[in-house]
């Protein structure tokens, strides 16, 4: 019941998709401390947070996506509260589905970030992509820091592996469904 751009998939890299005037936030939901939220605060990487985080990021190159406040969107005028209120709830929903389908198949959902959009008649539609490009996934099996990351984290942190680990979660997905 979550409403998404997605209509059908083509063939194995090509999706066709609803055309949506996407809103400009990047909305990131965290479960597990890591990445950016580590390093504006004082959490330490691999905390649980007690609740689900939802960080909220400007999307202008220019200005390097800054971490921005409800107030600021309103302020803007990007959306509406009643709209921001929406995403946010659709996000905490998504989060549950994603969290437990991820823990099924060993993979721990530390964080991800999501785009969303309207479509021409200004419903709400989640855009974009799922993928470990932007999800931090860990591998439940793993304890070894250098090798649990199964995410674009083996790119960003020069780790290696990036391939198998895209693969591992391909296989992990095909072999549960
Ligand atoms: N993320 C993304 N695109 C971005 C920034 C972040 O997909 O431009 C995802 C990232 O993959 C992670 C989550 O959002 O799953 C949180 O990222 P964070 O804010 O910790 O930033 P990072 O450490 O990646 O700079």
């Amino acid at each position: 019941n979550i409403p998404t751009h997605f209509i059908e998939l083509k063939n194995d890299n090509r999706i066709i998709a609803q055309k949506i005037k996407v809103i400009p936030l990047e909305i990131v939901l965290r479960n597990t401390a890591y990445g950016s939220l580590c390093k504006q605060t004082t959490i330490k990487p691999g905390t649980v947070l007690e609740k689900p985080l939802i960080d909220i990021y400007l999307k202008n190159d220019d200005l390097n996506d800054p971490l921005i406040t409800k107030e600021r969107i309103e302020l803007m005028k990007i959306i509406s509260s009643e709209d921001l209120d929406l995403i946010i709830n659709l996000t905490l929903k998504i989060n549950a589905i994603l969290k437990s389908f991820f823990e099924n198949i060993k993979l721990k959902l530390v964080d991800f970030k999501l785009e969303f959009g309207y479509d021409s008649k200004n419903n709400i539609l989640l855009g974009d992509e799922i993928s470990p490009d932007n999800c931090r996934l860990w591998d439940l099996n793993q304890k070894n820091d250098t090798i649990k990351s199964l995410d674009k984290d083996r790119f960003r942190n020069d780790l290696g592996g990036l391939i198998e680990a895209y693969s591992e979660i391909n296989r992990r997905i095909n072999d549960f469904l």
